[in-house]
C-alpha cells in the first residue's frame, strides 16, 4: 500500500478516500457486503500473474502446478459447502455465469422463463435490453395479490409455454422460494431448472435459507453478495451437466480464469465453512426481521409484509418521497441504499417508489438487533424530514457514533 502512495499519489487518494467512505457509512445496499483481510490479501497476490486457461490438471498453458491447487481448494470447498456434486469456480461475474447456464442448454429463439425484474427479478432472467432478453423469447412470472411469488400462475404458463430453461432466483423479493416447487414444474414440462441464488448464498450456506442445491439442474450464484468473497461467480450443478457448464465457460464464454480471484474465493469458501460464519448469517436475517418491524411501525410498508432473509423493498409512498430522492437524502446522512422500484410501480425506473435495504454489511460490522434498530429508527427520521438540513445533520452525527462503534477493519 505504501507503494500505492508513492508511485500513484492521484489514485491512492481514491481509495483512502472509498476506504473512508466505507468506514463512515452504514451500508445497506443489500448486495454489498465487506469481504474479510484474508479474501482481500488473496486477491492481491502474484496469482493475478498467471495465464490457466482450461481447468485444473487439463491447462492450455505451461507452470499452472500452484494455481491449480489453488482452484482444486476452491471447487472442493464449494462443493462441500452447498453439497454439490459439481462446480465451476471461473465465471468472472454473476451476469457471467448465467450467460454460461444459457449457452450451455440453449439456443438463439429458445423460450425462458424468470422472474419479472420489475417485480423482483434480474436484469439476466430476461429483461428486454439484456442479452437473455435479446436472444431468448422471454416468458415472465411475478407476484400475486399478497406479493409472494404467484408460484400457481407460474405453473399455468410452464405448461402454456413450455419453456425450455425455468429460472428461480431474484435481486430484490424478501421471503422464502420453494424451490422444490419449481423443480416439480421444470420437470412436469420437461425444462433444465436453474436457481440463481446469488442474493441469497450466504444464508444458504449457513442454512439459514432454502438450499436449492437438491433440486436444480445447476445453480449459479455471485461470491461477493451474502457470501462475503471477493466480486465474482460460481456455478454449482449435477455431475450430468459438468461437461456442457465447464465448456461453456471456456471455452466457450471467457478467457483465462482469474486465479487471484479464484484463490480468494477459496479463502471465503473456507470462512464460510466455519461456525462463526454460521453465527453470522444468523444474525444477519434477525437484524433483516428488526430492521422490517421498525421500519413498519415508523409507518413504512415493506413490500411482501415481511423478511424471511437478508432483504426487503420498502414502499415509500406513505412519506411522499420517492426512491430517487431517498436514496440521495440518506446518502447525505451517510447511509448507504439504492433505489428500487416497488411492484406496479406508477415511478419510472430511474425515479422509483421504493429502496431496497439489506443487513449483510451492517452485521459483518458487529451490528446487532440494538444497533440495526436504532439504524432503522435513523432512516424512518431522514424519511420523516428529508428536507430539513438540520435533520440530517442530526442523523448524520449518529450515525458517526455508531460507524465509530463497529469499525469495519480496524
Ligand atoms: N444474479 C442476481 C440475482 C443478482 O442480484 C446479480 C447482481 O446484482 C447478478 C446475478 C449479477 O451479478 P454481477 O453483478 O456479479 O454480474
Amino acid at each position: 500500500n505504501i507503494l500505492i502512495e508513492q508511485t500513484d499519489p492521484e489514485l491512492w487518494a481514491a481509495i483512502q478516500a472509498e476506504n473512508q467512505r466505507q468506514e463512515d457509512h452504514i451500508e445497506l445496499i443489500a448486495s454489498e457486503n465487506y469481504a474479510s483481510p484474508a479474501v482481500m490479501a488473496a486477491q492481491g497476490t502474484q496469482l493475478t500473474n498467471k495465464y490457466a486457461e482450461g481447468y485444473p490438471g487439463k491447462r492450455y498453458y505451461g507452470g499452472c502446478e500452484y494455481v491449480d491447487v489453488a482452484e482444486q481448494l476452491a471447487i472442493d470447498r464449494v462443493k462441500q459447502l452447498f453439497g454439490a456434486e459439481a462446480a465451476n469456480v471461473q465465471p468472472h461475474c454473476g451476469a457471467s455465469a448465467n450467460e454460461a447456464v444459457f449457452l450451455a442448454f440453449l439456443k438463439p429463439g429458445d423460450t425462458i422463463m424468470g422472474m419479472s425484474l420489475a417485480e423482483g427479478g434480474h436484469l439476466t432472467h430476461g429483461m428486454a435490453l439484456n442479452m437473455s432478453g435479446k436472444w431468448f423469447n422471454v416468458v415472465s412470472y411475478g407476484l400475486n395479490e399478497q406479493e409472494e411469488i404467484d408460484y400457481d400462475a407460474m405453473e399455468r404458463k410452464a405448461h402454456e409455454c413450455k419453456p425450455k430453461l425455468i429460472i428461480a432466483g431474484a435481486s430484490a423479493y424478501s421471503l422464502r422460494i420453494d424451490f422444490e416447487r419449481f423443480a416439480k414444474v421444470a420437470k412436469a414440462v420437461g425444462a433444465i431448472f436453474m436457481v440463481d441464488m446469488a442474493h441469497y448464498a450466504g444464508l444458504v450456506a449457513a442454512g439459514v435459507y432454502p438450499n436449492p442445491v437438491p433440486h436444480a439442474d445447476v445453480v449459479t450464484s455471485t461470491t461477493h453478495k451474502s457470501l462475503r468473497g471477493p466480486r465474482g461467480g460460481i456455478i454449482l450443478m449435477k455431475a450430468e451437466h459438468e461437461k456442457a457448464i465447464n465448456s461453456a465457460i471456456f471455452p466457450g464464454l471467457q478467457g483465462g480464469p482469474l486465479m487471484h480471484v479464484i484463490a480468494a474465493k477459496a479463502v471465503a469458501f473456507k470462512e464460510a465453512l466455519s461456525p462463526e460464519f454460521k453465527a453470522y448469517q444468523e444474525q444477519v436475517a434477525k437484524n433483516a426481521v428488526v430492521m422490517a418491524e421498525t421500519l413498519t411501525q415508523r409507518g413504512l410498508r415493506i413490500i411482501s409484509g415481511r423478511t424471511e432473509s437478508h432483504v426487503m423493498l420498502v414502499d415509500l409512498r406513505s412519506k411522499g418521497i420517492t426512491g430517487k430522492e431517498a436514496e440521495a437524502v440518506l446518502g447525505a446522512a451517510h447511509m448507504t441504499i439504492n433505489k428500487n422500484a416497488i411492484p406496479n410501480d406508477p415511478e419510472k425506473p430511474f425515479v422509483t417508489s421504493g429502496v431496497r435495504i439489506g443487513t449483510p454489511a451492517l452485521t459483518t460490522r458487529g451490528f446487532k438487533e440494538e444497533e440495526t434498530r436504532i439504524t432503522a429508527n435513523l432512516i424512518a427520521d431522514v424519511l420523516d424530514n428529508p428536507r430539513d438540513e438540520a435533520n440530517l445533520e442530526a442523523v448524520r452525527a449518529k450515525v458517526a457514533e455508531l460507524t465509530r462503534r463497529f469499525p469495519v477493519y480496524g
